[in-house]
């Protein structure tokens, strides 16, 4: 059987399909037979919760150091309580019921105990609970390794996943994305660039396929169900030249990114997190154009701390030595949604309250974020950009707030940087004064995500949208091109770090608009320095 769908990032795969487990907050109350069996089932998860945590222990010690590692000991100890075990043996062995809802009820109930003590050390224990209990229920509902129900790589299929989703994902079990949803520029398939993985969206698949083998063409879009094995063959042998075609461009690496006629230009990679960093290096990025700090916040239960933050981005700086790491500062609300922000539900969240507006509305979660880039940047060559930019008034809201931070680290004799600053252009209002924009930055990085769906009136999230949100739209083109001359003008240098920045077919027009930097997915880092290597600006 085979399911036409559009490719978000060529490439082969194959393997075995897997459904994405959702992570399912009800937990349904069962009757069982067999309470030992029952009681089995919870101690094996428990074990595998356990695995986890020590897992995440040593990543977090490794990324974000140990006062930020110490929390999943806690955890760990938590789920070896005799109290905590002992109730939940005896609600399912009392009311014969399953494991996931002894869990649930146990963690419900313990942690309300918490929440009323006293003590405050205790009362914060509360949360804890709750997260160990939720962690036990998603195993035993299969929707451990963030949502995979396999242990070995799968081809997964989902409706679309959220950032908050794929920040769980294990990713070392996923051989390609393919998803009913979804459009080009969905952060699903942002992260299978990064990956460099064969992905599809907008295809219909029906879910009683999980299980089967299956087949991502990435080049044709289309998913192939239950192969036969001629078909089988066909794509190993296509996989094999894939990786042999890989091998080949891994020979660009230490080039230049030159035209013939001489012009160089940055080629930076685009990253999420502190675990992208190997894949910049390994590509030969000339630095980091784009760093979602968001993520950051994605992947967290509460507000990062400052050191926390700081560790990650002194991480990153160190590791990139001496090569430029731009920091997009916060940019959560729209589809990036963190519930410990506490945002109203909008109509129109992609137009609503995110980004630099929530940073200048609650500005000591903004400075806690400055704080601890401008920490990291004296142990490298860090950047700052500021994302959804309307107005040179919030440019100098901003400035204002910065020259606060390096007062206050002036003050205590903490040492930092120098810290170039440039504005995202994303939205059409920032185009059109672009002029006046680059008089009060270092540079600017367009983001054609946002200002492809901003000038074209199309949600990027909307998939039914795909046919008619044109990337090469001459609007957007032209807007790129105002861009570039109003920051030239003005002083500044001006990047691209948007998905369009690695489209091979546009290098060549980008070059004569004059761009300066290209930002894009680590995967896409050799192909675009090939395609610039081939480009003569002189005819
Ligand atoms: C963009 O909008 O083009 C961009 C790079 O940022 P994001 O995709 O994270 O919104
Ligand atoms: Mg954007």
């Amino acid at each position: 059987m085979e399911i036409q769908g559009k490719s978000v990032f060529g490439g082969i795969a194959i393997g075995p399909l897997s459904v994405y487990a959702k992570a399912d907050n009800v937990v349904k109350r069962t009757k069982i037979q067999d309470p030992e069996a029952e009681i089995e089932r919870f101690q094996k998860a428990k074990d595998k919760a356990k695995e986890q945590l020590q897992e995440l222990h040593d990543k977090a010690l490794k990324e974000v150091g140990e006062a930020n590692a110490e929390i999943f000991e806690v955890h760990q100890m938590m789920l070896e309580d005799g109290d905590y075990q002992d109730s939940i043996r005896n609600i399912i062995t009392n009311q014969m019921v399953n494991a996931e809802y002894a869990v649930a009820t146990t963690g419900d109930n313990f942690s309300q105990m918490f929440a009323a003590m006293d003590d405050d050390y205790m009362r914060a224990r509360s949360a804890d609970i709750k997260d160990i209990s939720n962690r036990v229920v998603s195993i035993l509902q299969g929707a451990d390794n963030g949502g995979i129900r396999s242990d070995k790589p799968v081809i997964l299929l989902a409706e679309d996943l959220a950032p908050s989703e794929t920040v769980q994902l294990d990713k070392s079990l996923i051989l390609s994305f393919v998803t009913r949803g979804g459009s080009t520029n969905s952060h699903t398939a942002i992260l299978a660039r990064t990956m460099g993985i064969p992905s599809l969206i907008g295809v219909d698949y029906q879910d009683d396929i999980d299980g089967h083998t299956g087949i991502v063409d990435g080049y044709k879009g289309i998913l192939i169900v239950d192969p036969d094995e001629e078909t089988l063959a066909a794509y190993q042998k296509k996989q094999d030249e894939d990786n042999e075609k890989k091998r080949l461009l891994q020979e660009l690496k230490g080039k230049d990114n030159v035209t013939l006629d001489g012009k160089k230009i940055k080629l930076y990679a685009n990253i999420g997190g502190v675990g992208d960093v190997p894949d910049v290096l390994q590509n030969d990025a000339g630095g980091i154009g784009l760093f979602r700090s968001e993520f950051l916040y994605l992947g967290c239960d509460d507000y990062p701390s400052e050191d926390q933050q700081f560790q990650a981005y002194k991480t990153v700086a160190e590791t990139m030595a001496g090569k430029q790491v731009i920091i997009r500062t916060l940019d959560i609300g729209a589809d990036k949604q963190v519930d410990y922000f506490h945002l109203d539900k909008e109509d129109n969240p992609a137009m609503g309250y995110r980004a630099i507006r929530i940073c200048l509305d609650r500005p000591e979660i903004f400075k806690t974020q400055l704080r601890a880039i401008f920490r990291a940047s004296y142990y490298g060559n860090i950047g700052i950009m500021y994302p959804m930019i309307i107005s040179v008034n919030e440019v100098k809201q901003i400035k204002k707030i910065v020259a606060d931070v390096k007062k206050e680290l002036d003050d205590q004799g903490i040492p930092y940087g120098d810290v170039e600053q440039g504005v995202m252009i994303e939205t059409p209002a920032a185009v059109m004064i672009s002029e006046e924009l680059a008089k009060e930055v270092d540079f600017f990085s367009i983001g054609t995500n946002d200002l492809t769906q901003y000038t074209l009136a199309c949600d990027r999230q909307n998939a039914k949208l795909e046919k008619i949100a044109d990337t090469h739209h001459p609007a957007v083109l032209r807007e790129i091109q105002m861009t570039i001359e109003n920051g030239h003008k003005g002083g500044a240098w001006v990047g691209i770090c948007g998905e369009l920045g690695a489209d091979t077919s546009l290098t060549e027009t980008f070059l004569r608009m004059g761009v300066d930097e290209l930002s894009v997915s680590p995967s896409r880092i050799l192909s675009v320095r090939e395609a610039i290597r081939k480009v003569d600006l002189s005819k």
